[in-house]
């Protein structure tokens, strides 16, 4: 693109005056007096590469929630904490940890496991690893809920 180009662009996109239009108002604008071929994509490219733009551009990405802190458990092994470590390595065919944490004692128990066990292989090893020593809790709060709430 040239230069008198560039400065045309820039006189209907950057001054005061024009304003910092989107590419289609600063086209509007443009095309009542100027024409070149590819003229479009030269104002489209201005307009997009144009850094106050970039800087006062509001966000189209969905508002992000409030967080909501968990509330405290009423006594120990009311609400546990359930999740798995697996980028470790494979030691007697375990190539995971299955991790139980009460959330209000924080009592915990990391259980030797493997990355392909089956909800009903997860099941037993929190029966045999939690529920055996302790109580069944009301609430299991866990990352990876797919797994707990298939066949768990
Ligand atoms: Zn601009």
């Amino acid at each position: 693109m040239g230069e008198l180009r560039k400065r045309l662009i820039h006189e209907f996109h950057d001054t005061p005056l024009a304003g910092h239009k989107k590419v289609r108002a600063t086209m509007a604008e443009f095309q009542k007096r100027y024409f070149w071929p590819c003229k479009g994509a030269d104002v489209e490219e201005h307009v997009k590469a144009c850094v106050k733009c970039q800087m006062v551009k509001h966000s189209t990405q969905p508002k992000i929630g409030k967080l909501r802190p968990l509330s405290i458990p009423k006594q120990n092994f009311y609400s546990i904490l359930m999740n798995f470590m697996t980028c470790i390595l494979k030691v007697a065919g375990n190539n995971a940890i299955m991790v139980i944490v009460c959330r209000l004692s924080k009592w915990s128990a990391f259980v030797p496991c493997s990355k392909q066990a089956t909800a009903e292989k997860v099941a037993q090893l929190f029966l045999d690893n939690c529920v055996r020593h302790r109580e069944f809790p009301w609430d299991i709060v866990s990352v990876r809920g797919l797994l707990f709430q298939t066949q768990f």
